[in-house]
């Protein structure tokens, strides 16, 4: 991209402070504007990550969330306010439109979607670093065997209740999140069983945002190595060694990327757990239009550009999503679900 003068002087003021800090100066603030950041998961942690890259000058900014802007979101979940609950925006919707008013020469490419083994390596594709905004071990699984088979550095995070924690995997450097978790994957506290609080999550996602910036502008020295977990109620900070790589490692030892493996990446039907609602993975994708009619003999609807929200006679609700996923809210029952699936949307 070429930018007229006056272009490059309103850049030098909006990047100034940015620049005048010694480690990033005119250069780094170059590789900043060249870079492509993927951002998966846009809640609490996603929300404040991608605010600092956008603020920040990166040049390509991709966000990826299955989920849509809920009135619980709003205590955490920094770019989202009460105009995006009213109008159901997907959350990648609401925060692109945020992020344009903050700073328009960012490309932000927002994509409604859940990310599987079968469109993880799409949805990475270019980019120089993946950021972990996302609540579930399944996903962080899928994304740091996505990244190591790629060879793209992974930036971990999760927060819940008081606590966080966050580490940065570099293919080739350091091990994977997968030999830190060992043969059992997490299971655990997330944010719907436990509750959480905002500040931890800020804290959490902004040294993720810093280490992100590190990477962009060269300064490996600085990288910072292991895994943190802090404890902001109690006040308790650990800094842990992370283990070395396993030479078995599926993932960075033996590179067979278990995650990736069709079935594997969270398709199907599953439980969001806390939330009493099932995603269903539908093999197509929906004709919103069509289902509106479909459904608006026997259900109050509500819709937008991107979902069908239908409040069923049965009391729970259908969340209908362009790409082919329905949540069926008001239950964590996997057959009731299906069987309501395969009553309104057909199989
Ligand atoms: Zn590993």
């Amino acid at each position: 991209m070429v930018l007229s003068l006056d272009e490059q002087s309103n850049n030098r003021e909006r990047y100034s402070r940015q620049m005048l800090f010694p480690p990033i100066g005119v250069s780094g603030q170059q590789k900043i504007e060249a870079a492509t950041v993927v951002v998966v998961g846009m809640g609490a942690l996603g929300t404040v990550i991608a605010n600092h890259m956008a603020r920040a000058g990166i040049g390509t900014l991709r966000i990826i969330d299955r989920d849509y802007v809920e009135r619980s979101n709003l205590q955490r979940q920094m770019l989202y306010d009460e105009d995006d609950v009213l109008q159901v925006r997907p959350k990648v919707v609401a925060a692109q439109r945020k992020l344009g008013f903050i700073n328009a020469d960012v490309t932000v490419e927002a994509i409604v979607s859940h990310v599987t083994a079968e469109n993880a390596e799409e949805l990475v594709a270019g980019a120089d670093l993946v950021l972990d905004g996302t609540d579930n071990f399944q996903t962080r699984l899928l994304l740091n065997d996505v990244c190591f088979k790629r060879g793209i550095p992974f930036i971990y995070g999760g927060a819940v209740s008081s606590h966080g924690m966050t580490a940065v995997f570099i293919p080739g450097q350091t091990s994977c999140l997968r030999c830190l978790l060992g043969a059992g994957d997490s299971g655990g506290d997330t944010c719907d069983t436990v509750g959480v609080i905002s500040p931890i999550v800020d804290i959490i996602a902004s040294l993720q945002a810093v280490e992100a910036l590190k990477f962009i502008v060269g300064a490996t020295g600085a990288q910072r190595q292991g895994l943190l977990s802090l404890e902001i109620w109690q006040h308790q900070m650990m800094d842990l060694k992370l283990p070395p790589a396993r030479e078995n490692c599926p993932t960075c030892g033996l590179r067979q990327f278990p995650s990736l493996q069709a079935g594997n990446g969270g398709g199907g039907a599953v439980t969001l757990c806390g939330r009493e609602t099932v995603q269903i993975s539908g093999s197509r994708a929906l004709d919103l239009e069509h289902m509106a009619a479909k459904l608006a003999r026997s259900c109050e609807l509500q819709r937008n550009p991107y979902l069908l929200k239908a409040l069923l006679p049965e009391g729970e609700r259908l969340v209908l999503f362009a790409d082919g996923r329905v949540l069926v809210q008001g239950t964590e029952d996997l057959d009731r679900a299906q069987s309501l699936y395969d009553r309104y949307i057909g199989s």
